[in-house]
This record gives structure tokens, C-alpha cells and sequence, in this order.
């Protein structure tokens, strides 16, 4: 619930910056405008209420209702949720595949552009260096041609993300992968390439991921999956003008044997199968300084006795 108050709170400061970004007097011209009030809007709504189903007799909580507004980039609740969910599936992959295939040596691999003050333009550098290296790989496992490190990758999933220098006024983008290895990369060849592509950088960072007994993969799985935009780190200002860059674009993927893996869309939470009793709870977001939730309505659910 902490969490949630956390989150909410940001979007809820990110909504009031946007709504200083609206001209109420341009009556709609303003194409600028005309998304900030849209986007505000949609913040306003998201979260606002939650409802939970708290399942004692199991001792599980579960989200039952919850209004997504579904803006990733600019909601701090939405990037939130979606991380959880896609951290789940790619676990599951993750353990399914090292089960099937001994050996795998799981990596985190950075792949990092030269930092500029377009972002646009440093978005669609790095992304299309990044699929020329796809397509290497693909070539390379399809019809094995042109050999190189990034082809020792059995599987991997990432995600593009974006931090800003505030001194420079520049941003720094770069894309975290979550690999499994066939075998080790040697990291000063997988430079050689990388360079030759983006012929900007030779910035590649690999790292063993070692499994711990408390959390085992979920640390690095969680660095790739958080979200492109580290909202703590971004002015909302910021924020916003990277929604605006950014929307719609892909961000994130998979490839290999990790290939496929579905993110669910819906925010809430499976119930259990089996009809059990449970406590319903209504939570009501309260904006504050310090921002919480609060819970306003308890409801004692008893399920259906049968004849
Ligand atoms: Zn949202």
C-alpha cells in the first residue's frame, strides 16, 4: 500500500505540472496543449480508487479493481504494474529454459550510445544500431552467416531506457539485456562489433548474474525490467518531454529462445480458483504532502453456500 502511495504521488505531481501546461484560453488549437490536457486527465483518473480482495483464509491479497490510465512513459503507477507483471514472465521463462538447457550462463549485458541533446534523434540511432545487431544475430542462427560475441546469446529480453545529465543537458540512452549464454562473450570483440555499428561507441558492459538463495534471479531481472524512464531521476518537465518523444514506440522486446514471451495487459491480479471467503477493501487515494491511501469501506464476503 506504501508502494502504491508512492507511485500515485508522483503521477499526481507529474498531473499538476501538466495542467500548467494547458492554454484554456487557445480553446483547443493548441495542439500542445490539447495532449497536456488529455494526458492530465487520464492521470487524474488512474488509481484513484483500488480495491483489493483479501483472501485470509489463504492469506493472500489480490487487486481487484484498479482504473489504468496505461500511459507507461509519463505514469508512475502504470510503468509500476507493468513491471511487476513482465518481471514475472521472465522469470517463469528464465527457470523453465535453464531447466531445459544445462549450462546456460545467465548475463547482463549494457549497450550504451554516445549522449546527445536530441533525444529523438539519439532514440533512433540507438535503436536502429540495436536491430542491425539483431539482424547479425538473426542471420547468424538462421542461415549461419557472420559470426560474432552477441550470437553466443541462446535467449535474452531488454528494454531501452533513457537518464538525463542536468549539468551536460543531455541524455544518455542505452539498453539493458538479460541474457543466457551458450557460452562466455568475450567483451572486447562484442566492443569491436558494437562500434562498427554505431561507430559512436565502443560501450559494452556484461556482467555475471549470479543467483542468490533470498531473491535468485529477481535483482536482475528487475534491472531490465523497471521502466525506460526512471521517473525519481527525471524533472517532470523532463518526463513529459520524453513522453512526448517516446510514445509509441517500442522500448522493449525479446529475441532467441526468450522469444515470444506475452505481457499481460490488465493491471489486476488472478483470483483464486476456488470460491473462498474474503474481506473487500476500498482504498481512496489522498494527495498530501506525504500521500497515502486510505481505507474507506470493509466488506465481509462469504461465498455462496450450496444446497
Ligand atoms: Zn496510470
Amino acid at each position: 500500500m506504501t508502494r502504491f502511495g508512492i507511485l500515485k504521488h508522483r503521477a499526481k505531481l507529474q498531473e499538476q505540472y501538466l495542467w500548467t501546461q494547458v492554454d484554456f484560453k487557445s480553446e483547443g488549437e493548441d495542439d500542445l496543449s490539447n495532449k497536456a490536457l488529455k494526458a492530465a486527465t487520464k492521470l487524474k483518473g488512474c488509481g484513484q480508487f483500488l480495491i483489493f480482495r483479501n483472501y485470509y483464509t489463504i492469506d493472500q491479497v489480490k487487486l481487484e479493481k484498479f482504473h489504468v490510465c496505461g500511459q507507461h512513459l509519463l505514469c508512475p503507477m502504470c510503468a509500476g504494474i507493468r513491471a511487476a507483471r513482465s518481471m514475472k514472465r521472465y522469470l517463469d521463462r528464465i527457470h523453465e529454459l535453464m531447466r531445459q538447457k544445462r549450462g546456460l550462463k545467465p548475463v547482463l549485458i549494457t549497450l550504451t550510445v554516445k549522449n546527445g541533446e536530441d533525444l529523438e534523434e539519439r532514440y533512433n540511432h540507438l535503436t536502429s544500431s540495436f536491430r542491425t545487431l539483431l539482424s547479425r544475430y538473426r542471420d547468424y542462427k538462421k542461415k549461419g552467416w557472420g559470426f560474432n560475441q552477441f550470437c553466443k546469446i541462446d535467449g535474452a529480453f531488454y528494454t531501452t531506457e533513457y537518464t538525463y545529465n542536468d549539468k551536460t543537458k543531455q541524455w544518455h540512452p542505452h539498453i539493458h539485456i538479460f541474457a543466457l549464454l551458450n557460452e562466455w562473450i568475450d567483451q572486447e570483440e562484442l566492443a569491436e562489433t558494437w562500434h562498427d555499428i554505431t561507430l559512436d561507441s565502443y560501450i559494452v558492459d556484461i556482467r555475471r548474474v549470479k543467483k542468490t538463495k533470498e531473491h535468485g534471479y529477481s535483482k536482475a531481472v528487475a534491472e531490465v525490467c523497471k521502466y525506460a524512464l526512471k521517473f525519481s531521476d527525471l524533472s517532470l518537465e523532463n518526463t513529459w518531454e520524453a513522453f512526448l518523444t517516446l510514445k509509441g514506440k517500442r522500448l522493449t522486446g525479446s529475441f532467441g529462445s526468450m522469444h515470444g514471451v506475452k505481457i499481460p495487459d490488465k493491471a489486476t491480479d488472478d483470483m483464486p480458483l476456488e470460491e473462498l471467503p474474503y474481506l473487500e477493501m476500498f482504498y481512496r487515494f489522498v494527495f498530501d504532502k506525504k500521500s497515502y491511501y486510505n481505507l474507506e469501506i470493509t466488506k465481509d464476503v462469504k461465498p455462496q453456500t450450496k444446497e
